[in-house]
């Protein structure tokens, strides 16, 4: 049978950063990633190897996160990096922009700011964890790193849990008024603390830094605790000591990234942990792996950020903006 001519006429949405906030909440985020996870898990989608170059101008970090969906049939990358000298130029260091296409014909379908979704997706994905992992009587959350993503992790990560108290530690403490800022606004109290402290009183913590160095030793966290790692995501970056992986039971957004780029790298690098005691928050979400299975036990999740996050909220932002009819378009 002949297939219908297709319309050479190509329309391409274009959703501008600016439009992003008033399109994606932290909720809307949420059930996209939520729903991103558990089709990795049952293979449906896949996210293709990971580009990231130090391009050798303004000392810029370059490249590209991308993959495929085939439930939701959202196809396509996410491209940016890093570069450090934007800040003087009243930038965000952080500059990202995602390109969707047609799954059917490969035709460019939309382009999408990038920088407010990569913070929703990357939060969403921690609060993803926190939902499906954490102790259900968690009260206390500890927050290590307060840098721009930390805000919206705590936004995202007090939906999930009766949390009654904030505590903080941050590299650079003259920073941790965006941690009290945040507590404020979500009405809860905060409380600048050590790290040992951090671990003593937390039940969940959620790390968020730039380190290359462990920040949260093994000593430092009690049973029960969850950890979500969200800061490591390039080869030689650490937040956590490589011990406490191998006491807790080790979740991921993706496996492959968590070996190699995630929290994980250090440890399966040392042989203290092996990559098949790893398992995928998918797994959690589709009731193939029961998570947490004790109130004593330490789990923690290796969010290293994949392509198929940012398609998943891009998509939803290009549904949405078409819905609201006052969407930017042009033809290609
Ligand atoms: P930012 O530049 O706004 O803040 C950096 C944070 O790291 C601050 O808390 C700072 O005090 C701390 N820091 C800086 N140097 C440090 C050091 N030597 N030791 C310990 N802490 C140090 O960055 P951001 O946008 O908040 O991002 C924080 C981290 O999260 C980055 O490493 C970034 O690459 C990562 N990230 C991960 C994902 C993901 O999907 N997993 C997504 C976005 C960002």
């Amino acid at each position: 049978m002949s297939q219908k001519p297709a319309n050479q006429d190509n329309t391409v949405v274009i959703v501008p950063e600016a439009e992003i906030g008033t399109l994606i909440s932290a909720q809307i985020a949420f059930e996209a990633v939520e729903a991103t996870f558990a089709a990795m898990s049952r293979k449906s989608a896949y996210n293709f190897p990971v580009i990231r170059e130090a391009i050798g101008h303004a000392d810029a970090l370059y490249g590209f996160k991308s993959g495929f969906d085939r439930d939701s049939l959202a196809l396509g990358l996410k491209s940016g990096g890093y570069w450090p000298q934007n800040e003087t130029r009243g930038l965000t260091n952080h500059q990202s922009t995602v390109i969707l296409f047609d799954a059917d014909t490969g035709r460019v379908k939309a382009l999408v700011g990038g920088n407010l979704l990569t913070a929703l997706r990357t939060a969403a994905a921690s609060a993803v964890s926190i939902k499906h992992l954490a102790p259900a009587n968690a009260s206390v959350l500890g927050m290590i790193g307060a840098g721009h993503q930390s805000a919206f992790q705590m936004r995202a990560a007090v939906q999930q849990r009766n949390f009654d108290k904030v505590v903080g530690w941050n590299y650079h403490p003259e920073m941790l008024s965006r941690l009290e800022h945040t507590a404020k606004e979500l009405g809860l109290p905060f409380e600048p603390v050590s790290l040992e402290e951090l671990g003593a009183q937390s039940d969940v913590i959620i790390s968020i830094s730039s380190s290359f160095e462990p920040l949260l030793l093994n000593d430092h966290v009690t049973p029960g605790t969850h950890i979500a790692c969200m800061g490591t995501d390039t080869k030689g970056k650490q937040e956590v000591e490589t011990a406490l992986l191998s006491r807790a039971t080790v979740f991921t957004d993706e496996i492959a990234q968590s070996i190699s780029i995630g929290e994980a790298q250090h440890a399966i690098a040392s042989g203290i942990l092996a990559e098949s005691q790893i398992s995928e928050i998918g797994a959690v979400i589709n009731g193939d792996h029961p998570g947490r299975r004790d109130c004593n036990e330490i789990t923690l999740f290796d969010g290293t950020g994949v392509g198929l996050q940012d398609l998943a909220v891009a998509s939803v932002a290009v549904s949405l903006a078409l819905e609201k009819k006052s969407v930017q378009t042009v033809q290609f």
